[in-house]
This record gives structure tokens, C-alpha cells and sequence, in this order.
């Protein structure tokens, strides 16, 4: 701390000759100081210690040269704050003179003198020293770095935080190597900004990091003034430097924030809800990114722009009522791109406070989950359809029983009717009807994919071939057929009617599509479905397909229908036109092959069905098309193990095998198939059992009666089998079936068939 000069002030009256020496003492008393007086270097120094204000010094002393004693005041620390005027001779030369005050003396006068222009002198250097620690109170006061510097550039001066800072003494603060603490990046900076304005004679401000006494940097402003003489040449640089370190932080923090908020992929907004209905008034890139509207044309509005017809009214309420209580709130909401598509967003909106813990903002963050919950709606639909199916199947299973009673002894009535009998219209109806019924099941259990299959290495291009003219009749002169089969195709392992079955549904429902005409194209082509698309669909994996695709140039569909069409009994169609059941046929068959299927329609813009197929690793071998087409009621006298568990079937099964002449053993359970396959001890020719029993699978017990029999030949007999029995290869060719419901002469024919084949080896 700087203190003003005490008042009044002290003065050391120094001088050999004791009438010289009073008499000026008594002149400065009356001039108000107080004043010691010595005659002697040595009694001089009872009072330096005592930091006199002045010491009015003769150059001649009995033991000493005052010029001597002056030069060891001024450096000595303790001392030096003292003022001295030098007193020499008359008879001392100007050097004296110049060698006094270059020593350090701060004023000079020659004798002859007067007091009284000693004290004048005295006054003047007092009021002088007056004025020059009030502005070094200020300079030092002040909580910047003050400094001055020649007109050249050299610095000179710099206040004692400067020194305090940098650590440094004054001597290595001078000329430029001040440069040399600033931060080796800034200092170039520094340095042009620096010469440049000592070139021009410009103030300018500059921004550098400057090095502390502990080696860390702060961030300074530096700013720099000419000062100019009354000719306006500069005489002087005057500057400060600030520490700006907190700001500059600060800043780029703020700048790192606001990169951040840039950058992420989320949409950012924030709305000010003290302004009137709560306007956004800041929106981030990734907003722009995600909705199409740009920042300018965000701000200022309500963000409900953003919302559309299908937008959930409770999820808004639910949004509101988190804003109204500023409660942190999360929902996944419907919102709408510029372009007018849907787009949902996870949309997470939390109140920002101010000190006082006021709410002066909202924070809105969006992510787009569109995505996401396509995959869940696909996974919602896969099992809705996976639950149906089962319900389709089981229904389908007894239906079958039922169908193979009604029908079977229907045919077998017909067949004992007279030409001319009155009663054979009404059963002939009566079967008819049971066969469209039998259909219907069919269809049912293709689309539960519980159909027993005889999948067999195709070629889907001979398939399309082969069945062309059929489907031309089907879909009538107004609709052209197009085909675009890529050759060569790999092969498929897939049941060859099922396969023309979805190609006839697809086309029926095409002809549907364009009662004015169009074209139906047929397309194959091998794919490679990769990860990427696997992970687009769930359920899907990746790898090689063979794709079978239908588009038409119908009127299409609307997303609702699209959602819907796989579901059995979900049709557009009058009564009557269709039963619903034709896409879910194809959906049941598809899956059940080991493919996938998708669907890319929209109204007015026609509809494509892409069916993939996993490639077969064997090659096609050439295909016979339908075996065991029906022989005329054929006979045989060998013994037949029937077992099946549904009473009617198993009457009517072994009315018809005993009137064809085989000898029936009978079982209703796996246990007395076993019974009865021990008590026979004569060869049993034919085990005729039904795939899905209670206690046993048909397969299993196959094996097992066959280590009695080994003589016995199999037939399954199923209209309903499980995804288990078909892929532990039942339905392999070389394995017989005989689908249910069947009529009396099927059964009589595939039981002749399999008994006069070679024996399998
Ligand atoms: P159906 O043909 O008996 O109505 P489907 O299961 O075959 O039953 O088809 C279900 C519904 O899917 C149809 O009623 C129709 O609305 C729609 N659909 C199917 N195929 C097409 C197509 N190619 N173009 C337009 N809509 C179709």
C-alpha cells in the first residue's frame, strides 16, 4: 500500500557550516516543515532509517562527499523513497552537477543560494513527488496490468502487478521481452498487432494467453493508446491488459454447448413459455434434419404446427399436463414433415430454471422412432397371425374328421344308389357341398401351415410355364400376362401345388384389382437378402432366396387394407366375390416353405407381392407332376393295421378297407396298436395311422411297431400335422400319406398303391 506524504513534511537539513545550516532550518520551519538538522554524514544517519520526506544535502562534509552519501541513500532500499536535493559549491562544474542527479539526486542547486530559494525549491520537488505518488497510487491501485513504452515500441514501465504476475524483476519485463510470456500460440499475434500499431500510431486492442509466475496462462485483453506531443508526434504508448481468462472460459464453453447441439442428430427445441402461447425460440440443425422445416421457419411458433389429424389427442394432453405442472415428461407422439409424412418422435420436454428456480424455458428433445415401431407393428401383426393360424388349424383338424365321415359314407352311399334312385340328387348335393367344405379346410390349414407338404427340388420358372395358359383363362382377355424369368434360376424346395396355388390366388386377386384391364407381370429372380434387410424385418435371415413376384396395375390399396390382407376372412369384396381366405393361403404356404413375403402397394398405383424363397442346395431333378392319380376300386386280401383315434373316421376307414378285401386289425390308442401288433404273430402287410395321435406321434409308433413287423409297410393318414412332424421329414417323398379328408376310393387306392410298390430296402 502507498501512503501520501505525511504533512507536514519531514526534512534532514544536512550542512557543515552551522550558520548556513540554521539559517536555512529556520526558513523552512517557518515554511511549516520539520526539519532535523546534521552536520555530518554520520549524524545523517540517525534519521535516514526514519524515511525522511527530503534531505537537503551539502556536497562538502567534515567526514564525507555528499555526492558519495547520495548515491548510497538511493540504493539502498530502506532509504531511497527519500527525496534529495544536492547542494554543491559554487565552485563545482557542471559534471558535479550531472553526476549528482545521475546518481540519483532529484534536484541540484549551486551556491551562492538564498534559503529562500532552497524552500521554494524544496516545495517544488515536494509538490512534484506530491503528484507522482498519486498516480502511482493509481497505477498500482487499479486490478489491471498498467504499462508504458516508447515511441519505438520499447517498453519501460509496467506497474508492480505486472511483476507480481509474471514474476519476473523489472529488468527482464523492458524493451520486448514481454513477448516472451505470452503463450507461444498468440504470440505472433501479439507481435504484429504490437509492430502494426508502433508502425501506424493506431490504438488496438488484442487477445493473448500471458504465462503466470506458476507457469499456467491466462487469457488477457490487451489494449494500447499513443499518446502524442503538442506537435502530435507519439512520445508515449500507454496500455492495460485485462484478464479476461473467466469470459473466455466461459465462451467457450458456450461455443463447445452450442458445437454439441449442433452436431447431435436429435432435435433440439426450446420455447418460451412467458411469451404468448409458449413460441419456440430455438431450434437445432437436427431439427431441421428430422421434421423438413427450417430453424427461421420454426421460431416463433407453437411447435403444434408439427402435429397432424392422426396425432394422439391423450398423448397431447398428456404433454400438456407436463408442461402445465413443469414436470420432466416423455411420450412417443405422431408428428408431420413439412412434406405432410408421418414421422413418430420420442419427444422428451423438461423445464429449465433459472436461480430463483422459476421456469423461464422449456426443453425439447425429438428422436425419430419411426422405425422402431414399424419393426414392433410388423412383430405385433407376425403374431397376431401366428395366433390365428393356431385357431385356423385346430378348427381345420376336427373339421377334417368330420368331413372325411360325412363325405366318405356320402360317396359310399351314392355309389350303392341306383342310376334312377330319387334320393341321389339330394346326396349328391349333399357330397358336393361336403367337398367345397373340404376345400374351405384346406385352405384354413395352408394358411396355419399345418398342411402336410410334399416338397420336392423345383424350378419356380417351369412352374410359372406350365401353369401360363390356366392363368390366362383365369384372369381373362382384358388383362395381358407378362413374364420375366431370369434364366438360370436356382432351385427351391417347395411343394409344387402349393406353389401353383399362391400363383392362382395372386392372380385371382390381380384380375380382382383391374376390372377394366391391366397387366399382370410375373417375375424371377435369384436374391441375396444381407443383414441389412434381416434387420429391417424381424424374422427374416439373411441369405440365398429365389423371388417370385406379382404385380399388377390394379386399382391397389389403402395402408389400412395392407395391414389386413394376410388375415383370414378379411376381404374388400362383396358377399359372395370373396371368402378372405386367398392371401392367407399364400401367407400360410410362404411361411411354411421357409419364405417371406412382402407387399408394396398404394391406391391407384397397382400392387406388388415379392415372395422369397430360400434357395435349395440340391439341383432340380425333372419333376413328375401329380402321382397317384385314382385307379378303378381296387382290391387286396392282405392284413392292415388301422389306427386312428376319432371313432366315426376309424368306421368309416375300416368299412371301406373291409369291403375292398383286407383283413382290419383295429386300434384306437398307440397301446393297442402295440397290443395288436404282438398278438399277431402272421405278417401284417400295411400300418394305416393317423400322423397326430394323444399319447403318440404316427412316427413314433412306427418305429416302434416296426421292430415286430418289420415286414409292415406305412401310410400316414393326416389332415393336420405340426410344423415338428413336417420338419423331422415325415412329409420327405418316400414317405406315404394320404391327406385327409379322403374319400373311399383315394383311400382304397394309395393302400394298393403303397402294398404294390417295391418294398423299401
Ligand atoms: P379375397 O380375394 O377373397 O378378398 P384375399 O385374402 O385374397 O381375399 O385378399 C384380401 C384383400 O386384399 C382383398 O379383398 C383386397 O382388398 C386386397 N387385395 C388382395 N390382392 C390385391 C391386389 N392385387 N390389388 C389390390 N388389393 C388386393
Amino acid at each position: 500500500m502507498f501512503t501520501l506524504p505525511r504533512n507536514p513534511a519531514t526534512i534532514v537539513n544536512v550542512e557543515e557550516n552551522a550558520l548556513v545550516r540554521s539559517t536555512l532550518t529556520n526558513s523552512l520551519r517557518e515554511a511549516g516543515f520539520l526539519v532535523h538538522e546534521a552536520a555530518s554524514a554520520h549524524e545523517l544517519q540517525r534519521f535516514t532509517r526514519e524515511k525522511p520526506d527530503l534531505i537537503v544535502l551539502g556536497v562538502h562534509l567534515p567526514d564525507g562527499n555528499g555526492v558519495d552519501l547520495c548515491r548510497s541513500i538511493k540504493e539502498d532500499p530502506d532509504t531511497a523513497s527519500s527525496l534529495i536535493l544536492l547542494i554543491a559549491d559554487d565552485s563545482s562544474q557542471s559534471g558535479d552537477r550531472i553526476r549528482g542527479l545521475e546518481i540519483g539526486a532529484d534536484g541540484f542547486l549551486a551556491k551562492p543560494v538564498n534559503a529562500d530559494e532552497v524552500v521554494a525549491h524544496v516545495k517544488a520537488m515536494l509538490r512534484f513527488r506530491h503528484n507522482e505518488e498519486h498516480y502511482h497510487l493509481l497505477t498500482e491501485s487499479i486490478p489491471h496490468f498498467v504499462w508504458m513504452a516508447r515511441a519505438d515500441g520499447q517498453a519501460e514501465y509496467a506497474n508492480s502487478r505486472w511483476y507480481e504476475y509474471t514474476g519476473l524483476p523489472p529488468s527482464e519485463s523492458h524493451g520486448l521481452s514481454w513477448l516472451q510470456q505470452i503463450h507461444p500460440s498468440d504470440r505472433l499475434k501479439a507481435r504484429k498487432t504490437w509492430e502494426n500499431a508502433v508502425a501506424t500510431g493506431f490504438p488496438y486492442t488484442v487477445e493473448y494467453r500471458l504465462r503466470r509466475a506458476d507457469g499456467s496462462y491466462r487469457w488477457h485483453l490487451a489494449q494500447g493508446l499513443p499518446f502524442r506531443d503538442e506537435r502530435g508526434q507519439i512520445v508515449k504508448w500507454i496500455g492495460t491488459c485485462t484478464d479476461i481468462h473467466a469470459q473466455k472460459t466461459a465462451e467457450a464453453e458456450l461455443r463447445l454447448r452450442d458445437r454439441a447441439l449442433q452436431a447431435v442428430s436429435e432435435g433440439i427445441l426450446i420455447t418460451d413459455p412467458r411469451q404468448i402461447d409458449n413460441p419456440i425460440i430455438f431450434a437445432s440443425p437436427g431439427f431441421e434434419r428430422l421434421s423438413g422445416y427450417t430453424v427461421g421457419e420454426a421460431i416463433g411458433h407453437n411447435c403444434r404446427f408439427l402435429q397432424g389429424k392422426d396425432t394422439s389427442p391423450d398423448t397431447l394432453a398428456q404433454l400438456r399436463e407436463g408442461i402445465r405442472s413443469a414436470r420432466p415428461t416423455t411420450v412417443e407422439l405422431l408428428n408431420y414433415r413439412k412434406d405432410g409424412t408421418p414421422i413418430w418422435m420420442s419427444l422428451s420436454v423438461s423445464p429449465i430454471r433459472n436461480e430463483e428456480g422459476e421456469v423461464t424455458h422449456f426443453v425439447g428433445v425429438q428422436s425419430d422412432v419411426t422405425e422402431r415401431r414399424q419393426m414392433e407393428q410388423q412383430l405385433r401383426q407376425a403374431q397376431k397371425m401366428e395366433a390365428v393360424g393356431q385357431l385356423a388349424g385346430g378348427i381345420a383338424h376336427d373339421f377334417n374328421n368330420l368331413l372325411t365321415v360325412i363325405n366318405g359314407y356320402g360317396e359310399m352311399l351314392l355309389n350303392r344308389l341306383k342310376v334312377d334312385d330319387p334320393l341321389r340328387e339330394s346326396v349328391s348335393e349333399m357330397t358336393k357341398a361336403g367337398e367345397r367344405a373340404a376345400a374351405l379346410t384346406r385352405q384354413l390349414l395352408a394358411f396355419s401351415r399345418k398342411q402336410v407338404l410334399a416338397p420336392s427340388i423345383l424350378d419356380l420358372n417351369s412352374v410359372v410355364i406350365d401353369l401360363e395358359k390356366m392363368l390366362r383363362r383365369v384372369i381373362g382377355e382384358d388383362i395381358r400376362l407378362a413374364t420375366d424369368l431370369q434364366s438360370p434360376l436356382d432351385a427351391v424346395k417347395v411343394d409344387r401345388g402349393q406353389v401353383e396355388q399362391v400363383l392362382l390366388n395372386l392372380a385371382v386377386n390381380a384380375r380382382d384389382a383391374m376390372p377394366r384391364g391391366g397387366q399382370l407381370t410375373l417375375r424371377t429372380r435369384n436374391v441375396a437378402l444381407d443383414e441389412g434387410y434381416a434387420r429391417d424385418h424381424p424374422y427374416t435371415h439373411p441369405g440365398a432366396y429365389v423371388a417370385l413376384v406379382a404385380s399388377d396395375t390394379g386399382h391397389g390399396m389403402t395402408p389400412e387394407v395392407k395391414a389386413r390382407i394376410f388375415e383370414p376372412f378379411f376381404t374388400t369384396k362383396g358377399p359372395g366375390v370373396g371368402t378372405g381366405l386367398g392371401l392367407a393361403t399364400v401367407y400360410g404356404i410362404v411361411k411354411q416353405s421357409g419364405g417371406y413375403i412382402e407387399v408394396f402397394s398404394e391406391p391407384g398405383a397397382g400392387a406388388t407381392f415379392e415372395i422369397y424363397l430360400p434357395r435349395a442346395e440340391r439341383a432340380v431333378r425333372s419333376s413328375k407332376s401329380h402321382p397317384g392319380e385314382a385307379r378303378p376300386a381296387p382290391r387286396g386280401s392282405e392284413t392292415i393295421l388301422l389306427v386312428e383315434d376319432d371313432d366315426a373316421v376309424r368306421a368309416l376307414s375300416r368299412l371301406i378297407l373291409r369291403q375292398s378285401g383286407y383283413t382290419v386289425l383295429e386300434a384306437r390308442t398307440a397301446q393297442e396298436a402295440r397290443d395288436a401288433a404282438f398278438r399277431r404273430a402272421e405278417p401284417i402287410q400295411l400300418l394305416v395311422t393317423d400322423v397326430v395321435m394323444p399319447e403318440l406321434g404316427g412316427r413314433e409308433l412306427t418305429e416302434r411297431l416296426l421292430i415286430v413287423h418289420p415286414e409292415m409297410r406305412v401310410l400316414f393318414v393326416s389332415g393336420y400335422t405340426d410344423d415338428a412332424i413336417v420338419r423331422r421329414g415325415v412329409s420327405e417323398e418316400e414317405v406315404n400319406f394320404l391327406q385327409k379328408p379322403f374319400t373311399p376310393l383315394a383311400l382304397a387306392s394309395k393302400v394298393r398303391e403303397i402294398l404294390d410298390s417295391m418294398p423299401a430296402s
